[in-house]
């Protein structure tokens, strides 16, 4: 449950020093410096994340997983890359948390530039909908992270969620669909399928995928 796990009473409270050691000391506060960009939603293994980092060696980004081992295993997965590669990985680590209570715990108002939800559980019965992390009510939350411009990606093999994913997104006044050239020419887009786990054995077994990108915008007047 829950109570197994530390959670930061707020985004100032969350230890870059232990995420980012060779870029934080302990010594550093909040403040100024640095802070997370890319939130990994549901991360599962973490493979998403392991691309980004070398892909954006600049930012700083992280996972949150709810399951205890699948944490631990991406834990180990980035210190393994971090010794194999001196000076790489740095940016990326892993938190083992539940996204749907704690988001505004790790980050700040406008702090995000771009969050993921990729294959996230379908919780297919109508009761169960509220647990999906995709919501009208969760998406007020990720506005408040995102910063004006940030981008909210999200991808599935259930067409079912898919268009409960895009309807929630489409409804929502804080966001706007992106057109599909931009779509095309972010890198980004291609490693929703091709770097995560999930994706990848979509595609091995020749399954179909539904995403929506949405980006955050000013509220308008
Ligand atoms: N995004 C990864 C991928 O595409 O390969 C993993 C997809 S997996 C089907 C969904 C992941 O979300 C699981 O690892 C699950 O433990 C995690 N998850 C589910 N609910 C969560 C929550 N409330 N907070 C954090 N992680 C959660």
């Amino acid at each position: 449950s829950d109570s197994h796990f530390p959670v930061p009473i707020s985004p100032s409270h969350v230890d870059y020093s232990v995420h980012f050691p060779q870029l934080f000391s302990s010594s550093d506060e909040g403040g100024d410096s640095k802070k997370i960009e890319f939130a990994d939603v549901g991360c599962g293994f973490g493979g998403l994340l392991i691309s980004l980092s070398t892909l954006f060696p600049e930012t700083l980004m992280i996972g949150m997983e709810i399951r205890d081992k699948v944490t631990e295993y991406v834990k180990e997965r980035i210190l393994a890359l971090r010794v194999a590669n001196p000076g790489q990985y740095q940016n990326v680590s892993v938190v083992r948390t539940n996204s749907m209570k704690y988001i505004p715990n790790y980050f700040g108002k406008g702090q995000l530039s771009k969050m993921f939800f990729l294959f996230p559980d379908p919780h297919f019965k109508e009761k169960n909908h509220r647990r999906r992390v995709i919501s009208t009510h969760l998406l007020d939350e990720y506005a408040y992270v995102l910063g004006i411009g940030g981008i909210i990606y999200t991808i599935t093999d259930v067409e079912e969620l898919g268009d409960w994913m895009k309807d929630c997104l489409e409804g929502h006044p804080m966001f706007e669909a992106i057109t599909e050239a931009e779509l095309e020419g972010d890198p980004v887009v291609k490693l929703l399928s091709s770097a995560t786990e999930e994706g990848q054995k979509v595609a091995r077994n020749g399954g179909q995928t539904f995403q929506a990108v949405y980006r955050r915008i000013a509220p308008s007047l």
